[in-house]
């Protein structure tokens, strides 16, 4: 079968027919699939509609639950305790940013801890949602699923591909949103690269005995000792750091809990999300703010091309190019990809796209 290229809206409509299938209400089914595909829009395949055939096995495995809401467990100003109940992650964790976000602006900040949300996708979506109010947001994301990342100089995967996001408004212009897995490359790039046989850069897998590996197969299909290899973090030490902060503040700060035992082969993916929101304006700092962020940004933009690169970005900007050019030319499914998802569709009684 050949992959396809769809219209966004042609897309969403086709997502949501599958969630709804899988038991979503129209509302729930309509959101969700807008956000996978303002991730694929977004340039970042591996968080969007390649996602659904996990997530209606998760529902079948009843480790995903349709409409259901986040559940308060503590309210105490500006701390809030929330639990995403196994709901898609895309309504809970957004329910969870509205009520972080509210308070934010009521008291001039908000510690939000997040525990057992499926899987909450592109984190720079709850970023944008408090930048789009003026508000500074710092995400810090565990995964609670087969742990596919190594530790610095450790032989096997111990924990996810735990992102770390931070959003900063800047007056009059498109918002800073940092937002990336710890991991040094996603998964769902590993899979796609093991299906067209090409090899990974060199420094980052390592094969089931914690050896050195180009062959992104070794975290994709079993081995032959039965295991699987590993990613490796970011950054050496650094990434890796990184990593261990995002477990125990997304995992065990909120409650959400960390990844401490052996793979197993459950399709649900469960995320905490330990997030921090500012109200520069409560903070009494707005008008330096404001003229600082951009007096910087303006300076790194100063900044001349290096040879053969098109100069220096801003964090976010490769995601906004990435949704003008899709916008207009549409988004490509590869043919794995959409057989899966038409593999999906027939698990929950639909035929064929
Ligand atoms: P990536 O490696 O593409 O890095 C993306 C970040 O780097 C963005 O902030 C982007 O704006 C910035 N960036 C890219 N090129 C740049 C340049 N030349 N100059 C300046 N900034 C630049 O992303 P990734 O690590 O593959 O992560 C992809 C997505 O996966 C993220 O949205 C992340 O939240 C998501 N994710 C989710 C989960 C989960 O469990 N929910 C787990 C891992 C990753």
């Amino acid at each position: 079968m050949a992959g396809i290229t769809l219209q966004a809206p042609d897309l969403v409509a086709r997502i949501a027919t599958i969630l709804r299938a899988a038991g979503s209400s129209a509302e729930e089914a309509d959101t969700v699939a807008a956000n996978l595909v303002l991730a694929n829009l977004s340039g970042h395949d591996s968080h969007g509609v390649g996602m659904v055939p996990r997530y209606v096995d998760a529902v079948l495995e009843g480790g995903l639950k349709p409409n259901t809401s986040v559940k308060v467990q503590l309210d105490a100003g500006a701390l809030l305790t929330l639990d995403g109940q196994r709901g898609y992650g895309q309504i809970v964790g957004a329910q969870a940013m509205g009520l972080a976000i509210a308070r934010a602006r009521e008291l001039g900040s908000c510690v939000m801890a997040l525990g057992h949300a499926h899987h909450l996708g592109r984190i720079g979506h709850f970023a944008e949602m408090a930048v789009a109010q003026g508000l500074v947001s710092i995400h810090f994301v565990n995964v609670l699923s087969r742990p596919v990342v190594a530790p610095y100089h450790g032989g096997d995967g111990r924990f996810g591909t735990n992102p770390c996001c931070i959003g900063v408004p800047l007056p009059g212009q498109e918002p800073f949103i940092l937002d990336f897995a710890t991991s040094r490359v996603a998964q769902g790039k590993m899979r796609v690269a093991h299906n067209e046989g090409r090899q990974a850069e060199p420094g980052t897998l390592i094969d089931e005995r914690g050896r050195p590996t180009t062959d992104p197969g070794v975290v994709v299909v079993p081995q032959p000792g039965g295991g699987f290899g590993a990613l490796l973090p970011f950054g050496e030490h650094k990434g890796y750091g990184m990593a261990v902060a995002c477990e125990l503040l997304g995992g065990a700060l909120t409650g959400g809990g960390t990844w401490h035992r052996p793979a197993d082969q459950a399709r649900a993916v469960l995320n905490g999300m330990l997030a921090i929101v500012v109200d520069p304006h409560k903070l009494g700092t707005a008008d330096a703010f404001g003229r600082e962020a951009l007096a910087f940004v303006d300076w790194l933009r100063q900044s001349p091309p290096a040879p053969g690169t098109d100069g220096a970005l801003i964090a976010g900007e490769p995601e906004r190019a990435a949704r003008a050019e899709r916008q207009r030319h549409g988004i490509a499914v590869d043919a794995a990809t959409w057989a899966e998802i038409n593999a999906a569709a027939a698990k929950v009684g639909l035929a064929a796209a």
